[in-house]
């Protein structure tokens, strides 16, 4: 687009969104795009629609001008999924934040797709209801970022991914057409399920603008424990025992490796062991469920045979809320470490929880042998989904290095039939290694599918599948 055509589609969009609705400049340059640090907020615009309709005509605006966008949620994403390289305007939703309902009998909330996730677990809350999405990025993570990348988080064990929790969804596809597809019901076989389009999908076949959520009855106990084992067959045996015994009560199940854990409690004076140190596995345990006292006192009997059984071989129950709140400090101090472990690069892979001991030794050689003792790398996850994080330094933030780590850790994943992404999503990040994950045919339906949404590649383009 030459710089007259575009100075009119600026004046264009502005006159659609007044002025409030338009950056350009050091006002871009000033906004970070990529939780991670990364460089990238270089756009012609940033453009911030007050309602649909708006959307819907910039969008309109920018199909006849051929002007690709990139989607702008809470830019907490951690794949690069909203990076920028100049050329294109961003779509920030930041002014979509209202809740518009809650209807307390059905279980749902209507809101727009920019309204911050921890906003809607308020107002849920205030309801006596429970959204069931939670994540640490809630602060700032929107709703249509959550829908997006289909996040996951600490209580997918129990609810699913953000897949599970949205009923109905509104869109605006690449020509600026609205497609409003609002369901309210758990039950809708009418034809297809077009609201799985735009779930996971990164922004490239529409842009979320409204949706309803599910929401369930609030849960009225909660029993946290962190215990020690030994062995990771042991994690896994404990992890189906609860499942049994708890009565689908669990709620969350976060492994740490002996190295994650270590790194914590070294980098940081503020977290004290609940539990005896020197093991191999510690695991941070919730369930939730209908009654304290009932549901803590089978909480306590089921640890406590766990226990005799030597399936673990320490554990500590949360007292107070503080007490609570302090084990969830240790899982959750991804600042500490990346600190500890600086320049770092985080993975979420998921994998059979069968492969998962013999996958993590493999992709610790794997490092060694290329780097030595450069390799710094400590596992944690999500472990009852079958989803692992690492945390890996090998002391360059070059990138040849990086992506060396990076085919190191997921190569090692085909053969297994692991996934490179298992919540984050694939952005411009994973997108090389895409092929250890999905096949030539899966492949070249996502790009059918991508042609016909948006055939002038217009939206977040370059991102998942280029
Ligand atoms: C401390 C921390 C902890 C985290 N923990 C987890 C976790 O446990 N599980 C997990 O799954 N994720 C986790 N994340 C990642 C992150 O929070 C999620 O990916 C989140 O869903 C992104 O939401 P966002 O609004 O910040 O989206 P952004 O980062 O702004 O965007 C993410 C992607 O979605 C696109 N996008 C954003 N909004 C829209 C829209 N309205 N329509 C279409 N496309 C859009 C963007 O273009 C981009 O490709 C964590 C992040 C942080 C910082």
């Amino acid at each position: 687009m030459g710089k007259t055509e575009a100075s009119e589609l600026m004046a264009a969009i502005s006159s659609m969104v007044g002025k409030g609705g338009l950056q350009t400049g050091a006002d871009i340059r000033a906004r970070q795009v990529s939780w991670v640090g990364h460089a990238g907020a270089d756009a012609l615009a940033l453009v911030r629609p007050s309602s649909t309709q708006q959307l819907s005509e910039v969008m309109r605006l920018c199909f006849e001008a051929q002007q690709p966008v990139v989607p702008l949620g809470g830019n907490t994403g951690l794949v690069d999924g909203a990076l920028a390289t100049g050329t294109e305007i961003f779509l920030s939703l930041e002014r979509m934040n209202a809740i518009e309902a809650i209807d307390t009998a059905g279980c749902t909330m209507t809101v727009q797709a920019g309204v911050p996730l921890q906003i809607v677990q308020e107002r849920a809350a205030a309801a006596g209801l429970l959204f069931a999405l939670d994540l640490g990025g809630r602060g700032s993570a929107t709703i249509g970022g959550n829908i997006s990348t289909n996040a996951g988080g600490n209580q997918v064990i129990r609810f699913g991914m953000m897949r599970e929790q949205v009923l109905g969804l509104e869109a605006v596809l690449a020509d600026g057409t609205i497609l409003s597809s609002m369901n309210r019901m758990l039950k809708n076989n009418a034809g297809y399920d077009l609201k799985q389009l735009f779930i996971g999908t990164e922004g490239t076949l529409g842009i979320v603008t409204r949706a309803v959520l599910r929401l369930r009855p609030a849960p009225r106990s909660q029993c946290t424990a962190f215990v020690a084992a030994d062995s990771f067959a042991a994690i896994a045996t404990l992890l189906r025992d609860l499942e049994s015994k708890l009565g689908g009560t669990l709620n969350a199940f976060e492994v740490m490796w002996a190295d994650f854990y270590e790194t914590i409690l070294a980098a940081s004076n503020r977290h004290t062991s609940p539990v005896e140190m020197g093991h191999d596995f510690y695991a941070l345990i919730e369930a939730r469920g209908g009654d304290q006292a009932e549901d803590a006192s089978r909480f306590e009997q089921v640890l406590g045979e766990a226990l005799e059984q030597d399936i673990i071989v320490d554990a500590a129950i949360a007292g107070s809320h503080a007490q609570r709140e302090a084990l969830w400090a240790i899982r959750d101090d991804i600042d500490n470490l990346m600190k500890a472990l600086a320049p770092m690069i985080v993975f979420d892979v998921s994998l059979p929880i069968s492969d998962m001991p013999a996958y993590v030794d493999r992709v610790r050689h794997g490092l060694t042998r290329r780097f030595a003792d450069a390799a710094k790398c400590v596992a944690f996850g999500h472990v009852g989904d079958g989803n692992v994080h690492f945390c890996i330094s090998v002391g360059s933030d070059r990138h040849d290095a990086q992506r060396e780590v990076m085919d190191i850790v997921y190569r090692e994943l085909e053969p297994v039939g692991g996934s490179i992404s298992a919540e984050h999503g694939i952005g411009l990040e994973k997108r090389p290694f895409l092929h250890y994950s999905r096949n030539v045919a899966e492949i070249a339906l996502m790009k059918t599918l991508k042609n016909a949404l948006d055939p002038r590649g217009l939206l977040n383009p370059g991102k998942v599948i280029g």
